[in-house]
């Protein structure tokens, strides 16, 4: 409902419009940075296990290549839309600066509904993609990772569909793909990690315990792995929010005393739903979806899709709240923003606070292509020293400048994005 309300792609243009003015960029440069490069819509025709053919609807969008080939994963979602993807194929234009990798941006999706789908139909499904797409990607133009509910095995038959047709071997036109199938160590865990390292610095500067309190929206791969290493770090997550299957409904399941994440992963399914009679078993008070957002925490960490924090619920926020960490894509909307602003509520964006999957994503290519594989703890360091030095240069010039962390982000990620296109002598 909200995504007909909040369009994300205006949502991305009209980020990019207020920090282009502000850097007063060329309307040249302006032009080429405030809509995609490429675009490619297309069917992809199934046979379905009950014997009928099923046209799917597939994307991938690419928005800029100029820091290097265009990066970004492949999002399974019935409600798809063209503009979705393209305004997260720009903001990962704006990630993969932000943390300094040489990769431009991008993204794909096709309108499905995998809990509906069986594995031969997704497997299917992911090969039909690559047949529609397969000569305009590639190790040194676009390389594509997963996304929401799409994993580790989506991404092997997508590289095997590719291999097939290009003839050879190419580890790294994909990346998110299972360890020891050319997949890097602490891929799954990279994203949430990445969040609690850039939360771990602004509790630092802000001089916040680390034994602080969250609530967290989401339970998919961002939101558990960033719980585990917020709870590692010695704080509390109380309330975790996410769908019920069986319901089809979202629900927040609360324990004051924190959640216990083992637990709630053994009664989880594969695409991050938890039965609420079971969790209400093991003594969880079963909410409202949308209470998450309401508890007396300090920090919020929405990690579940776009346009969650709205007009409307961004009123709900508890007084107590002083940081918000962005690990979904897109979830605060530009009317919400200027309120949290207002507020002085110190929030770390989403394309510095999710980049770590990118990050390490970058990090499998350079294993990928190398055919060298690097320990996990070796992984988390270098991630952890991307994260941090990222976060570092935001925050200084959030400070030097008094600016608001996303504009500061923005500031820096198109800076570096435009001073590559005029290099190239686009404009
Ligand atoms: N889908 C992830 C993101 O939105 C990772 C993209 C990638 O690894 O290329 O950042």
């Amino acid at each position: 409902m909200e995504t007909s309300v909040y369009n994300p792609y205006h949502v991305a243009q009209s980020q990019f419009d207020k920090i282009a003015a502000s850097l007063e960029l060329d309307e040249g440069i302006c032009q080429i940075l405030r809509q995609p490069m490429r675009e490619y819509q297309f069917t992809i025709p199934i046979r379905m296990d009950n014997g009928a053919v099923k046209v799917f609807n597939g994307f991938r969008v690419q928005h800029n290549d100029a820091r290097g080939p265009a990066k970004g994963g492949i999002r399974f979602h019935p409600m798809e839309t063209l503009d979705t993807v393209r305004a997260l194929a720009m903001w990962m234009t704006w990630k993969c600066s932000v943390v300094n990798i040489p990769l431009g941006g991008g993204k794909g999706g096709i309108i499905c509904d995998p809990h509906h789908l069986s594995l031969r139909e997704q497997e299917q499904i992911c090969r039909g993609w690559v047949r529609q797409i397969a000569k305009n990607i590639g190790p040194v133009c676009d390389v594509p990772a997963p996304d929401v509910m799409t994993n580790g095995q989506h991404m092997l038959w997508m590289l095997d569909e590719y291999e097939t047709i290009h003839g050879g071997r190419y580890p790294g036109v994909i990346t998110g793909k299972p360890v020891g199938m050319g997949g890097s160590l602490g891929r799954t865990e990279a994203t949430g990690y990445g969040v609690i390292y850039v939360l771990r610095e602004a509790l630092k500067e802000l001089g916040i315990s680390h034994t602080s309190t969250a609530s967290i929206q989401g339970f998919g791969n961002v939101a558990r792995y960033a719980a585990e290493l917020f709870i590692q770090m010695g704080g509390t997550v109380i309330s975790i929010a996410c769908w019920d299957q069986a319901d089809k409904t979202a629900y927040t399941y609360r324990k004051k005393e924190g959640i216990n994440l083992d637990q709630l992963c053994s009664i989880s399914d594969r695409f991050g739903g938890i039965d609420k009679n079971r969790a209400r078993d093991l003594g969880y008070e079963v909410l409202a979806g949308g209470a998450w957002i309401e508890q007396d925490v300090d920090i919020l960490l929405p990690a579940a899709l776009e346009n969650q924090i709205n007009r409307e619920t961004v009123k709900n926020i508890s007084k107590t709240v002083k940081i918000i960490a962005e690990g979904a894509n897109g979830p605060t909307t530009p009317e919400a923003d200027e309120v949290l602003k207002q507020r002085k509520i110190f929030v770390i964006p989403d394309f510095l606070a999710n980049a770590g999957g990118v990050t390490c994503s970058y990090f499998e290519q350079v294993q990928s292509n190398t055919n060298y594989f690097w320990e996990k703890e070796e992984v988390f360091s270098k991630l952890d020293t991307k994260m941090t030095s990222a976060f570092a240069s935001v925050y200084d010039l959030a400070c030097q400048k008094k600016l608001y962390m996303r504009d500061a982000a923005y500031t820096i990620a198109i800076n570096r994005v435009a001073q590559a296109v005029r290099q190239r002598g686009w404009a």
